[in-house]
C-alpha cells in the first residue's frame, strides 16, 4: 500500500457527508451517504463536489495561474516564492512540527502545495497532490475530528470567511489548533475569486470563537508597497488598454526582489500599518492543547 493510500485510510473514519453530515458507507471502492445518496469517488483522492472549471477560468490571471499550477505541479509554489512580491514567514513549519506523528492536520485550500505524510491536502480543485476534493464551504469532516487545520492565503478567496472559520471550529477537536495567513495590503488577485482583506484586529474578531490567539506580521510593509506599485505601474503605463496592462504586469515582477528589504522592516513596530499580510494561531476551547 502506498503512503498516499495509507493517509486516505487514516482519514476515512473522520469523513462524513458534507450535505447532511450523515455517515458514509462503502460502495465498492467509492463511498456513499446512507441518507442523501451523495456518492464520493475514491481514486487516489476522495472526490466530493469541488469547484467547476468555469469558476476556475472566470478571472484571466487565475486561469493563467491554473495552467501554471497544472504544468509546474510542485514547482509552482517555488516559482511563486521567487516571482511574488511578498516576503515574510507565516511560521507554518513550526506549527506543523508541533503536532504528533499520528495527528490529523488539514491544509484547507492546499492548491498544489504538499507536505509530509501527516498533512491532508484539501482543495476545491483536484490537483494531483490533493487528498480531499470538496467545497470549503461545507467540509466533509465529522465534528471535533481533526487535531489541526491551516489556511494559507485562502480565506480572502472564500465568499463567507465567518462561515468558513465556523467550519474550522466545528471540525477541530477541543484543544485542536488553527493556523491562518490572511492578506492585508495586497492587490486584487482572484483564485478563483477575491473578496476581502483584514487588519490584525479584524483577524482577531474573525477568530473570536477560539482561545489563546497569537497574531503577527507575516508579510512585510515593503511587500505591501511593491505589489501596489507593480499594479500602479501597469495601470499608468497601459494608457487605458487592458491588453497592454496584462502584458505589463509580468514585466513589473522585476521589482519583486525589493521585498527582501522586509527582512529588516518586518520587525518594525509599525510594520502592521501597511503589512502585506498577517498570521494567527489559536486553539479551540475546551480541551488540552499540545499534541
Ligand atoms: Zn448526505
Amino acid at each position: 500500500m502506498t503512503r498516499r493510500e495509507q493517509l486516505l485510510d487514516r482519514i476515512r473514519p473522520v469523513l462524513v457527508c458534507p450535505t447532511c453530515r450523515g455517515p458514509l458507507v462503502e460502495r465498492g471502492r467509492d463511498l456513499a451517504c446512507a441518507t442523501c445518496d451523495l456518492v464520493v469517488k475514491r481514486d487516489g483522492a476522495f472526490r466530493f463536489a469541488g469547484l467547476s472549471e468555469e469558476t476556475q477560468n472566470a478571472d484571466w490571471l487565475n486561469s493563467v495561474k491554473a495552467v501554471a499550477k497544472h504544468r509546474l505541479g510542485r514547482l509552482y509554489p517555488l516559482a511563486m516564492n521567487v516571482l511574488a512580491p511578498v516576503y515574510g514567514d507565516a511560521g507554518l513549519d513550526a506549527f506543523l512540527d508541533s503536532f504528533a506523528d499520528d495527528a490529523i492536520v488539514c491544509d484547507l485550500g492546499a492548491g498544489t502545495r504538499s507536505y509530509d505524510d501527516r498533512v491532508v491536502c484539501v482543495d476545491g480543485f483536484g490537483y494531483k497532490s490533493v487528498h480531499v476534493v470538496c467545497d470549503l464551504v461545507a467540509l466533509p469532516f465529522a465534528d471535533g475530528s481533526l487535531d489541526g487545520v491551516f489556511s494559507e492565503a485562502v480565506l480572502e478567496h472564500v465568499p463567507d470567511p465567518v462561515a468558513h472559520v465556523a467550519e474550522m471550529l466545528r471540525v477541530l477537536r477541543p484543544g485542536g489548533r488553527v493556523h491562518c495567513y490572511f492578506p492585508f495590503m495586497q492587490a486584487f488577485h482572484a483564485s478563483p475569486h477575491d473578496y476581502s482583506r483584514l487588519t490584525i484586529p479584524g483577524l482577531r474578531k474573525l477568530f473570536e470563537g477560539f482561545t489563546d490567539c497569537r497574531t503577527w506580521v507575516a508579510g512585510g510593509p515593503t511587500s505591501g508597497l511593491v505589489w501596489t506599485l507593480q499594479e500602479w505601474l501597469a495601470i499608468a503605463g497601459s494608457f487605458g488598454s487592458e491588453r497592454l496592462y496584462r502584458a505589463l504586469v509580468p514585466l513589473t515582477w522585476v521589482l519583486s526582489p525589493l521585498k527582501y528589504l522586509d527582512a529588516v522592516l518586518i520587525k518594525h513596530p509599525a510594520a502592521h500599518t501597511i503589512a502585506s499580510g498577517f498570521a494567527i494561531e489559536a486553539t479551540k476551547p475546551g480541551g488540552a492543547p499540545g499534541r
